[in-house]
């Protein structure tokens, strides 16, 4: 899939920040230079901007639940089978978690540093808007009952994220217990993950025309003060990547392995670079693997299965943008996150970075998962997507990164990690 996919996702990319530009000065003119009119205000700005912006947040939106569905019943599928592995499973899992848990951290102490959405008034665009989603205050028991799913239909039908998991969970370990005996329906999981795959493509090959037509209201409603906190947000997310990139992991990597971190950057840059230029986890692994194998001596043995584990549940990088993206759209809604709300956003990105699928953009999708737990309006996302190519290409770099870098410590953890092909590489 990699060349083809990565023709496509680069034309996109070229394409939605045409779109971008193109709906910034369009948006800019419409409130600067065209007065108001009803053409103006009700037909073009409240109508076929409004009604084509949403429409593509709509289909965003449609795929969250299936694509999260499938993408962990495959995802548990694999972990299923980590019993055969024993300790490597258990112990790639709890480094994928932590580490997920650490990115989310230092992304909203990076938003709440830079304060990307402080300046941005968003809140007189949802007015006209959807409903704005808030959450009813539940009490601490009935929050964990609430995990699990009394009715799974009723939890996908209303896109209880939490319990779709769970479900979604149960099902994927059930399925890998079963092995042969539940082939079919295993399969009918992986075949089904492979559609949503191919419909979020499709849904983001109208990116472009979402994003200019969510950009130019924006920018017809609140003119120029867009542009700082937008150029904000991407220094935020790019900041926190780093830190986690090169404080978090090589210092994992240095405590854990005792291995020499830059060199380690050095030999996996090739890696990066390719994640990078694809924005798709999914399409590094054999890489991925490969350089693990040539260049720090980490065994197949392990990185087979801890490399396309990580590249199913494990990001990093995904999970830095989507905490950003709230401490972001919270300031520009006026929305005052509690500690609470934030200790909702750790466990729901952390579980949105298992959902998300690592293919471009789904980040985005599954944000919109976290925005509804903490009662955000998901309009931001709007904004941040015609920007979200560059930062999509980057995380993935960071996401891959994070894989194997674990996967290292794994594979050390196991005897599994011969150091002089390191050593001579
Ligand atoms: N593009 C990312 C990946 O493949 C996923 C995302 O954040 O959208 O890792």
């Amino acid at each position: 899939m990699g060349n083809k996919e990565t023709q496509k996702s680069l034309g996109l990319t070229t394409k939605i920040f045409i779109a971008l530009i193109l709906g910034a000065m369009f948006g800019i003119l419409l409130h600067y230079v065209v007065p108001s009119s009803h053409i103006k205000d009700d037909i073009l700005v409240e109508g076929v901007l409004y009604i084509i912006g949403q429409g593509f947040i709509r289909l965003m939106k449609m795929l969250v639940v299936p694509l999260v569905f499938c993408s962990i019943v495959c995802g548990s599928m694999a972990i299923g089978d980590t019993k055969k592995l024993g300790t490597v499973g258990v112990r790639a899992l709890i480094f994928y978690m932590a580490t997920t848990s650490l990115a989310i951290c230092v992304a909203l102490a990076m938003g709440n540093l830079l304060n990307p959405g402080v300046g941005l008034d968003m809140s007189a665009l949802t007015a006209n808007a959807t409903e704005m989603q808030t959450m009813e205050a539940t009490s601490m028991t009935s929050t964990i009952l609430n995990i699990i799913p009394d009715n799974p239909i009723g939890a996908l039908a209303t896109g209880n994220m939490l319990q779709i998991i769970v479900f979604a969970l149960i099902i994927g370990i059930i399925l890998a217990k079963l092995g042969e005996k539940t082939e079919t329906v295993a399969n009918f999981f992986s075949q089904f993950n492979d559609i949503m795959m191919e419909m979020t493509m499709m849904v983001m090959g109208l990116a472009p025309l979402g994003v200019f037509c969510l950009i130019s209201r924006t920018f017809a409603g609140i003119g120029f003060s867009a542009f700082l906190p937008l150029a904000k947000y991407m220094l935020s997310v790019l900041l926190a990547l780093f830190v986690q990139c090169f404080l978090v992991y090589l210092s994992l990597l240095k405590v854990f392995t005792g291995l020499n971190p830059f060199k380690f950057i050095k030999n996996f840059f090739p890696v990066m670079a390719f994640a990078f230029s694809t924005a798709t986890s999914n399409a590094t692994i054999p890489m991925s693997i490969d350089t693990l194998a040539a260049k720090m001596g980490v065994s197949k043995r392990i990185s087979s299965f801890t490399v396309p584990l990580g590249a199913t549940i494990n990001m990093d990088g995904t999970a830095i943008m989507q905490g950003v993206a709230v401490v972001f759209a919270a300031q520009a809604f006026g929305i005052t996150l509690t500690p609470a709300d934030y200790v909702t956003v750790i466990g729901t990105a952390t579980l949105a970075s298992i959902g998300t699928a690592g293919i471009p953009s789904v980040g985005l999708v599954t944000l919109t998962m976290v925005f509804n737990a903490v009662g955000l309006p998901v309009e931001a996302i709007g904004l941040i997507m015609g920007i979200d190519r560059i930062l999509d290409m980057t995380r993935t770099a960071v996401n891959i990164t994070g894989d194997a870098v674990c996967t290292t410590i794994v594979a050390h953890q196991n005897n599994a990690l011969d150091r002089k092909v390191f050593q001579n590489s």
